[in-house]
């Protein structure tokens, strides 16, 4: 974890839920798996949307539940996640289907809807930011930036 500082931009302090997730991570990370077998990262403790920044766990969350309902059930085990990561203050998440399956179209779609939705997230701490800039204000002024 970084030592960013988890203030939304209203001011209020993240951190609690922040640790909150940690304690919840061991208990649940199996089940998360069994559920979005995507997320495995071969690590019994963290699961993909562990490596993303906290700003964007809630943001990640959501894309993960619509996948899973959009998913049709034979390709739940064969849709992977090369690489999920933040590239130039943006999501990027490089899906595949295993055994060269072709990709559903409203899968693309709904990749495509919340990496450009991430532009608007502010990924240190989760509010709303303007699409031109790398943080919301809260976190550019306190990082004086
Ligand atoms: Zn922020």
């Amino acid at each position: 974890m970084s030592n960013l500082c988890y203030h939304n931009a209203q001011g209020v302090c993240r951190e609690k839920d922040i640790k909150e997730r940690g304690a919840n991570r061991l208990e649940s990370s199996q089940a998360l798996i069994n559920k979005y077998p995507w997320l495995d990262i071969g690590d019994d403790e963290y699961t993909l949307i562990d490596l993303l920044p906290d700003g964007w766990y809630d943001l990640a969350w959501g894309l993960c539940i619509e996948l899973r309902n959009a998913l049709p059930p034979h390709l739940i085990d064969k849709y992977k996640v090369a690489e999920a990561k933040e590239k130039y203050y943006m999501l990027r998440w490089y899906d595949y289907i295993d055994d060269f399956g072709e990709m559903p179209e409203d899968i693309v779609d709904i990749v495509c809807k919340y990496e450009e939705k991430s532009r608007g997230v502010c990924m240190i701490c989760g509010a709303p930011k303007p699409k031109d800039q790398p943080f919301c204000d809260y976190c550019m002024e306190s990082r004086n930036m």
